[in-house]
């Protein structure tokens, strides 16, 4: 009996640990599903797990390392725009394939793919929308389709967005992702950047504002053109900002380049960039700058409110 009650004993002991043992790795079975639905989120840089929606919450700022990760337009537009207030711009435009390229694949097949993966029609959004109460017309890159790259679709709608605005005498804020021109398109990509650069300069000769922000990667064709030409330059801490890439530079110099090469930080050392700017105060920064640019007759209590607050800063 007591030899029974004993090998009982000994048998819910051996079940104690084996139920632990599954409820262990059940629960971290449920770790790896809540990490694959997205309801975790590990950091790539400092390997800390944050849920997904504190992590939103902050702007996609790791709360541990303060690593910006890597946001969508529609996340982008969610934190710069006033609730209620965007208007999208020629949503209508799509690519077209008139090179009939391929590369492993035929662009057209490229194109079609990534529309149904991540439901763009392509790499830019565009439209109007309020910062604060102020209008503003905003273009966001989103680096989802096919590395931010500029087509005809991404210059157009930039350049019919900074016409709009011109017309309208909004401020121009235009949010950088980019690998650069896209290949795909050959000489049709590469004249995007002329075509966007000469609108900017019909809004600069009409003394509107335009403000870039250069955020992780801003490179090639996109930095040789539009992100170079604000009136203020702004960029998100360590982004990595150049024309062309780290290696090609090393292998054309034969020289090992500094560990900060073409970061946000090396720009801003160097006058390139005019501010690094965390996410997370993005919104105001733009707000308090579009502010003080306000033409006197439309806010002038705003204008003067901001101009005595910034001198009473400067004063203390
Ligand atoms: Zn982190």
């Amino acid at each position: 009996m007591a030899n029974n009650e004993e090998s009982r004993g000994l048998k819910s002991l051996f079940d104690w640990f084996a139920n632990r043992r599954k409820s262990g790795s059940t629960s971290l079975e449920r770790q790896e599903r809540e990490i694959a639905d997205g309801l975790w989120h590990k950091c790539s840089k400092c390997g800390v797990l944050a849920y997904t929606k504190d992590l939103k919450a902050n702007q996609m700022v790791c709360v541990e390392c303060g690593h910006h990760n890597r946001v969508d337009s529609d996340e982008r537009i969610r934190q710069l725009i006033d609730h209620n207030t965007w208007k999208p711009l020629d949503e209508h435009l799509r690519p077209t394939d008139p090179l009939e390229f391929r590369d492993r694949k035929l662009y057209s097949d490229r194109l079609r793919e990534m529309q149904e993966k991540i439901g763009l029609i392509d790499a830019v959004k565009t439209g109007l929308g309020q910062v604060n109460g102020l209008p503003i017309a905003l273009g966001v890159m989103d680096f989802r389709f096919m590395g931010g790259s500029m087509g005809s679709v991404v210059g157009e709608k930039l350049t019919r967005m900074i016409e709009q605005a011109t017309q309208r005498r909004y401020p121009v804020v235009i949010v950088c992702a980019s690998g650069g021109a896209r290949m795909q398109e050959g000489m049709l990509s590469l004249m995007q950047m002329a075509k966007i650069s000469a609108a900017l300069q019909r809004h600069r000769d009409a003394r509107l504002l335009y403000i870039p922000v250069l955020t992780n990667p801003t490179t090639g064709g996109v930095t040789a053109s539009f992100a170079m030409l604000g009136d203020i330059i702004l960029a998100e801490p360590k982004a990595t900002i150049g024309f062309a890439g780290r290696r090609v530079i090393e292998q054309t110099l034969r020289e090992k380049l500094p560990e900060n090469f073409q970061t946000a930080e090396d720009l801003l050392q160097h006058g390139f960039v005019d501010d690094i700017v965390p996410r997370t105060q993005l919104k105001n920064t733009l707000g308090r700058l579009i502010a003080l640019h306000q033409p006197v007759l439309t806010t002038p209590h705003m204008v003067l409110w901001e101009t005595m607050s910034l001198t009473s800063t400067a004063a203390e």
